[in-house]
């Protein structure tokens, strides 16, 4: 069994810290549980380099401190097509150096590549999906974040309808969505259309804290692990046993708001308000629950046959957080983290797998309770929107009492 993250960012990308090199990338991977990581940007000539001098393997999989590394990058196109402005971010696999050249090559003659980890340009998806199959047939194409406001595939602000309206007749060459935290698989069924797309989780971690690392995650059951194994278990969802999300509410775009105003709805209130905020009177940022059901033409509930399963896990930090009172960034919470790494080995393992009297044995009964409670989906989360972060409701707070923390 392997957990997989192939969508993050390096120091190279803005906004993420430099601690993100190889060497605290693979450490905070293996606290985590994670066997495979995507190497992130590599269309950024620094982190390239390093990668190249770095990492060592074979068949696409590159060793370094016993973490497994696959050449993965994002860009961002920004494009009109149809009349209409569209900002899509893309997430790339690539199976050598060999190939990554080749797509630098050609990026390199689109624009530049060296200001940002995740470079912008002005071609279409279909452009883009038409050179990636020239270079090499074994390059994946991602629609990031497929749902996210802007940048995602079906955003609200500046996406398409359906992969179809985007890609044209390349859209054969994609096989796979990651569903970004905001939504989770029963959301993505939801959509008849979407059921030939295997969906597919990262953490796309950006922010200067690589601890986030694998807060979403694919899980294969690999026999041998190649490049060619694990694109082929995406494309056929054979040997991918599960994805870990979050529960979609914990992501920043889950429902419908303003950040500046303070201001959060469900998509039903949203309506009710003709998507204006009551503070401001000027258009709500759409989330991607209420884009979710723009699209549906399912009811909530269904599952299409052959869908890969799920497991939904909010990280552990967070759960520590509601415990200590205190938030994730605090030194208390990783003290008591680190404890439980200590015992358990890895992350994945504690929310997964360890018995609540082995985790009574290091930590206080409540939060062994919480840590089961979140394996099986019983804790209440506040709605993202806006660019901010959902929040794990404590305990005392009944469900009840959901409404008080709404807006
Ligand atoms: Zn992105
Ligand atoms: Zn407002």
């Amino acid at each position: 069994m392997q957990f997989a993250d192939l969508h993050m960012h390096s120091s190279y990308s803005r906004a993420t810290s430099n601690k993100m090199n190889l060497q605290e990338l693979s450490a905070h991977a293996k606290t985590k549980g994670l066997d495979i990581l995507g190497t992130g940007d590599f269309t950024h000539p620094v982190w390239l380099k390093e990668l190249k001098s770095k990492l060592s393997g074979e068949n696409g999989i590159y060793d370094y401190d016993d973490i497994k590394f696959v050449l993965s990058g994002e860009i961002s196109l920004i494009y009109k097509q149809d009349g209409k402005g569209r900002r899509i971010h893309h997430v790339l696999l690539a199976e050598s150096f060999e190939v990554v050249d080749q797509i630098v090559e050609w990026l390199k003659k689109k624009g530049r590549i060296d200001y940002d980890g995740r470079p912008i340009f002005g071609f279409s998806s279909v452009e883009f999906a038409e050179a990636m199959m020239s270079i090499s047939k074994d390059i994946m194409i991602i629609p990031a974040h497929a749902w996210t406001p802007w940048y995602g595939i079906f955003g609200s602000m500046s996406g398409f309808d359906s992969v179809e309206e985007c890609f044209q007749d390349q859209a054969k060459h994609i096989y796979a969505l990651e569903t970004g935290l905001s939504s989770d698989p029963p959301m993505n069924w939801r959509l008849s259309k979407l059921d030939k797309y295997t969906l597919i989780s990262n953490s796309d971690s950006h922010s200067p804290y690589p601890w986030r690392l694998g807060r979403e995650a694919n899980v294969f059951d690999l026999k041998e692990i190649s490049y060619i194994n694990m694109i082929e278990a995406i494309k056929n969802r054979k040997n991918f046993l599960f994805t870990v999300e979050v529960d979609p509410s914990y992501g920043k775009y889950h429902y419908d708001g303003h950040r500046n105003c303070n201001f959060s709805c469900s998509p039903e209130e949203a309506l009710r308000l003709k998507n204006l905020c009551p503070k401001c009177h000027q258009q709500l940022i759409i989330g991607v629950l209420h884009r979710v059901e723009e699209l549906a033409d399912r009811k909530e509930g269904f599952r299409p046959d052959g869908a890969v399963d799920f497991k939904s896990l909010i990280p552990l930090s967070e759960i520590i957080s509601m415990v200590t009172g205190t938030d994730v960034f605090t030194k208390r919470v990783w003290e008591i983290y680190n404890q439980l790494i200590a015992k358990f080995n890895n992350e994945f393992n504690i929310l997964l797998y360890a018995e609540k009297e082995e985790l009574k044995k290091v930590v206080k009964e409540k939060l062994a309770e919480l840590i089961i409670k979140n394996r099986e989906g019983r804790i209440k989360v506040l709605p993202g929107y806006d660019g901010v972060y959902g929040k794990p409701i404590p305990e005392s707070d009944k469900e009840s009492n959901l409404e008080k923390f709404l807006r």
